[in-house]
């Protein structure tokens, strides 16, 4: 087995990219699978080797697979807005749980007995306490929660059943970009609250929609804590290597433990950038938690994590250097 092959699932993607470059930096040798569905083939460093193909299609990831011995698989690969899950939940069902399976059947053929899987907070829904810690209960709000927590279950099984050992990494709200400016986010439509504050900070004609502001928060606004995302490609890395000792299957949050309202990301960002950004309230999205905080101990104890962008302000300024850079995405 090449120690240091991993196979990258969805590696194209946001969270993804970042870590096949922090993997790179490590001394890995990465591997991208990847659709394109709404990954960018411009984010994969030159020199990695790319594979275009689909989970739905199992004879592609079969392809991968034999590109070399992998030590893991990380799993990326997903459909991830709350909003659209809601409205299509079958397309949630059938890419985030078929596609899994899929990948895990192909993973026990090959005799590949490791993944550490991009799993999120969502899985907790309306929680009863914050900071939130692993052994909350979990009461998904929307039909993507549920996917991930179905395929939380499925390596649970998985792994009792077949040996397979898996991290499943409970992200809070990933955000920011490479310091490099380089690589970043570049979603089409793009739903997430830091982007779209930013593309209403560069173009003044755009209003900023905050989604409800009747919540029982500290200004009506929801709460979120938002993670750097090289922070979580960290913690990938420290998955991987924590998988070769003693964790076997385990979960672990991913999150700073702050917990910032909507209304003060865009205060932040009317700092980072200087310019005033007009916001408008409408109505709530569905599916919206009110509050997510993480308590992420157990990753600074059990894997060694140490995440180095804890500042909300650090965190908007990568995003706001990446989207001047490109404010057209990797398309521009
Ligand atoms: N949000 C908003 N306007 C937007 C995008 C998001 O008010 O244009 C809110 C959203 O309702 C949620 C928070 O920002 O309360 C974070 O949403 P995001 O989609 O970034 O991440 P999620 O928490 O859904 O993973």
């Amino acid at each position: 087995m090449g120690a240091k092959d991993v196979l990258v699932v969805g590696g194209a993607g946001y969270v993804g990219s970042h870590t096949v470059r922090y993997l790179v930096r490590k001394g890995y040798r990465p591997v991208v699978f990847d659709n394109l569905s709404t990954g960018h083939r411009a984010s994969v460093p030159r020199g990695v080797p790319f594979v275009k193909g689909d989970l739905l299609k199992p004879a592609s990831i079969g392809r991968a697979l034999e590109k070399a011995p992998f030590a893991a698989v990380f799993h990326f690969a997903a459909k991830a807005l709350v909003g659209e899950s809601v409205e299509n939940p079958a397309l949630y069902y059938r890419e985030n749980v078929t596609g899994t399976l899929n990948l895990l059947e192909a993973m026990l053929a090959h005799r590949v007995k490791r993944i550490v899987f991009s799993s999120t907070a969502a899985t907790y829904g309306n929680v009863e306490a914050v900071p939130l810690t692993e052994d909350h209960p979990k009461n998904p709000c929307n039909p993507y929660g549920f996917t991930k927590w179905a395929i939380e279950r499925m390596l649970e099984d998985f792994h009792a059943a077949y040996g397979l050992r898996s991290v499943r990494l409970r992200y809070f709200n990933a955000a920011g970009c490479d310091p490099s400016g380089e690589i970043g986010e570049d979603h089409d439509p793009e739903t997430h609250l830091i982007p779209n504050i930013l593309k209403a900070a560069l173009n003044s004609r755009r209003k900023m929609k905050i989604f409800g502001d009747d919540y029982p928060t500290i200004d009506g606004t929801c709460v979120r804590d938002y993670i750097h995302v090289t922070d979580l490609a960290q913690a990938h890395v420290l998955a991987l290597d924590a998988m070769k000792k003693d964790v076997h299957c385990d979960a672990f949050n991913l999150g700073n433990g702050n917990g910032y309202s909507c209304m003060q990301v865009v205060e932040a960002a009317r700092r980072v950038t200087g310019r005033s950004i007009a916001v408008t309230v409408t109505g709530r999205r569905p599916g919206d938690p009110a509050i997510l905080v993480a308590g992420a101990d157990r990753a600074r104890d059990v894997l060694g994590w140490s995440p180095a962008h804890d500042s909300l302000d650090e965190i908007v300024e990568t995003a706001w250097r990446w989207m001047v850079a490109h404010p057209r995405g990797y398309v521009g």
